[in-house]
């Protein structure tokens, strides 16, 4: 995307939070017109929201609609308020945002606790990191959602202190890594409670 074009949308969202919402008692509430995917929705002119500190399943990846469909019942047709973290909007021009609804339900976590979603907390957005993996953690623990999959353990795991992906130690990504920022983990639970995320190709 050009820089301009950025500009452009980081520009209309920034004038969509000072002109619109809902308002009262000093709380911005705003309308969701749709749900993109599990982690990404749209308010009105257009304005895209990503959720922050969380990841949603790929398409044609297992959980990827439940998740959708999790997020569209909670989001469709909802005010919702939104909280920023640093970035108030990521390079494609969506804005990151935790976002509430009427009832004080943390919609971000909550996806977590149902399983739905994994931590993908990134510096600098860490706000809700903590709070983030202890909701995980308590959905591995009940087996909720994608939680509940069986899947393959391999003897341990790896991951690259430069990235906060982990891998099966035969993915070919994690084969070149290289010795100095191999770090190991005994564990999937171990990796998980680091907040790394399961890298795409090994499905670890
Ligand atoms: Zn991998």
């Amino acid at each position: 995307m050009g820089e301009l074009l950025l500009r452009f949308f980081i520009g209309s969202a920034v004038c969509f939070l000072a002109f619109s919402g809902c308002g009262g008692r000093g709380q911005k509430f705003y309308l969701v017109e749709r749900v993109i995917d599990g982690d990404t929705f749209v308010l009105k002119d257009n304005i895209t929201v990503r959720l922050l500190g969380i990841d949603t399943p790929e398409k044609e990846r297992p959980y990827f609609e439940e998740a959708a469909q999790a997020a569209r019942r909670m989001l469709e047709g909802k005010k919702v308020r939104l909280e920023y973290d640093i970035e108030i909007a990521d390079r494609y021009g969506r804005l990151l945002a935790y976002v509430y609804l009427p009832d004080g339900t943390f919609v971000n976590a909550r996806l977590l606790e149902m399983g739905m979603a994994g931590v993908y907390s990134r510096a600098p957005n860490v706000k809700h990191a903590d709070a983030f993996l202890t909701a995980q953690r308590k959905a591995r623990e009940g087996k909720a959602g994608l939680w509940g999959i069986q899947i393959a353990l391999a003897d341990y795991y790896v991951h690259s202190k430069r990235t906060a992906v982990f891998h099966r130690p035969d993915c070919p990504f994690a084969q070149k890594i290289s010795k100095r920022n191999l770090s190991r983990l005994a564990t999937r639970g171990d990796a998980l409670d680091k907040g790394l995320s399961p890298c795409r190709s090994c499905n670890p």
